[in-house]
């Protein structure tokens, strides 16, 4: 299929040529036919598929042909919603690309900066706004931004705006859109808050599914070595040295490893910028304009940072630290290997990382081949958790713990609560504690036993 059999107008197609795309990908043969015949879409995807193009062609494509509701005033038809700034800005840059000579205007809406530029752009009339749901409701609260006239509203990584707690913003956003619009929503999971959130919003919808998950995680070449913790920086200074390196990222699991692994990087004489959600937007972006224009090679990022961030033709993805969550590994490397181009995908675990480790290749499926390295695992005990102290007992004035109070009071009180049904409930979670440990509760039995660390001890020998 060709984008000329996609009922596409000559002048987009044109656009499409400019940019260099020669075929369109899964998602864009699959949704824009459905988008151009007005219709609501759910489609299963994620960043890296040609998501954006998906809606952003036939969207300015129907913003010509229907009629808006409001005539000789320029006011928002379409409303993008994204979760991060970094999308947002990637989206609206797409736009420009896409909508080239088409005389629609649009603009982009995120925190972190100054209203003043994005208000302005608002005043001089955008048919297309892209916002981030925090600063477009700010706007709306000081009436600078009305949503009466929007015909086509999308809501992109929905999943991603629920791990971000966007959701309740993103619901009061829609309460003030017109009932009748065209809705697309897309997700690259759907937990069930967002197949809630998408049975609220659609309207009869048409379900649109591109697997990359697997497909990208096949075309990837990926790798593991094991490392102890404070060997990663040698590790990895080591392996960007190979000048197949063309660009990475590195993931980080927290902000501070993200400065950390900057400055190390830095103190062993290679050029690496972070990103991390504690940074101005003005630091974010320099350092990603550093790395797209292949001034600085390497990138250093957290998972949220780092979702979204459209930069092509990545060579390598480095997992420094392995993800809390499976599906995050899939994210990342998702990074990698994109448009036919094949990437390699480098984790990094130490001991206290394998759980995480086998949580990933049971959710793709596979075992990561394993290399060796001049820093072999040598630490094979993991840390064990930091076991608080519990706190001296505070007395009340007749000396009585009072802690040891308000204990007995809760055993006085009836239990209240009924018991979630056991479809609600929640199942295995890893979470950091304050302590900086690993705390794992298993959704099933064998998660995280010790006996699979002992194979690997086996297959490393
Ligand atoms: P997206 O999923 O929208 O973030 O797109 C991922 C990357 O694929 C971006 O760099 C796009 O420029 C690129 N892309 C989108 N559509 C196509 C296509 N049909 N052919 C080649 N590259 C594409």
């Amino acid at each position: 299929m060709e984008f000329k059999d996609l009922g596409l107008s000559p002048s987009l197609l044109k656009n499409i040529r400019d940019t260099g795309y020669e075929t369109p990908t899964p998602i864009q043969q699959a949704t824009i036919p459905l988008v151009l015949e007005g219709k609501d879409v759910l489609g299963c995807a994620q960043t890296g598929t040609g998501k954006t193009a998906a809606f952003a062609l036939p969207i300015l494509q129907r913003l010509k042909e229907i009629p808006p509701r409001r005539n000789n005033a320029k006011v928002i038809r379409c409303l993008i919603l994204s979760p991060t700034r970094e999308l947002a800005m990637q989206t609206w840059e797409n736009f420009q690309l896409y909508g080239k000579g088409e005389g629609l205007d649009s603009a982009v809406i995120f925190g972190g900066v100054g209203q003043g530029g994005q208000v302005e752009a608002l005043h001089r009339g955008a048919e297309i706004v892209i916002a981030c749901p925090g600063r477009l409701l700010d706007l709306m609260g000081q009436g600078l931004v009305r949503l009466d006239w929007v015909d086509i509203f999308v809501l992109d990584e929905a999943d991603r705006m629920l791990d971000m707690g966007f959701i309740h913003d993103v619901r009061k956003i829609v309460r003030t859109l017109p009932e009748e619009r065209q809705t697309l929503l897309f997700s690259a999971t759907m937990p069930p808050e967002v197949e809630k959130l998408a049975l609220d919003l659609l309207t009869d919808p048409e379900n649109v599914k591109v697997d990359p998950v697997t497909s990208t995680v096949d075309a990837i070449d990926q790798c593991l070595y094991y490392v102890d913790k404070v060997n990663k920086k040698h590790l990895l200074a080591q392996l960007l040295e190979d000048p197949e390196v063309e660009s990475a990222l590195v993931f980080s699991r927290t902000k501070h490893g993200v400065d950390r692994i900057v400055r190390d990087l830095k103190r062993k004489g290679i050029e690496a910028a972070g990103i991390h959600g504690d940074k101005s937007q003005n630091a974010r972006q320099t350092a990603l304009n550093l790395f797209r224009s292949g001034k600085c090679r390497v990138l250093v990022a957290t998972d949220i940072a780092a979702r979204g961030i459209d930069v092509a033709g990545l060579s390598h993805v480095f997992n420094y630290d392995m993800p809390m969550e499976p599906e995050a590994y899939i994210h990342r490397i998702g990074r990698t290997g994109r448009a036919g181009r094949t990437g390699k995908a480098i984790s990094f675990c130490c001991i206290d990382e394998v759980k995480q480790l086998n949580q990933v290749e049971k959710l793709i499926g596979k075992r990561l081949s394993l290399k060796e390295s001049d820093w072999p695992m040598e630490v094979t005990t993991p840390t064990p958790p930091k076991v608080r102290e519990p706190r001296p007992a505070r007395l009340d004035r007749q000396g009585n713990a009072l802690a040891e109070r308000r204990q007995a009071a809760v055993a006085a009180k009836p239990a209240a609560r009924p018991a979630r049904p056991a479809s609600s409930r929640p199942t295995g979670k890893v979470t950091i504690g304050r302590d900086g440990q690993i705390h794992s509760r298993p959704a099933s039995r064998g998660t995280g036993r010790p006996v699979r660390r002992v194979n690997r001890q086996k297959r490393r020998g």
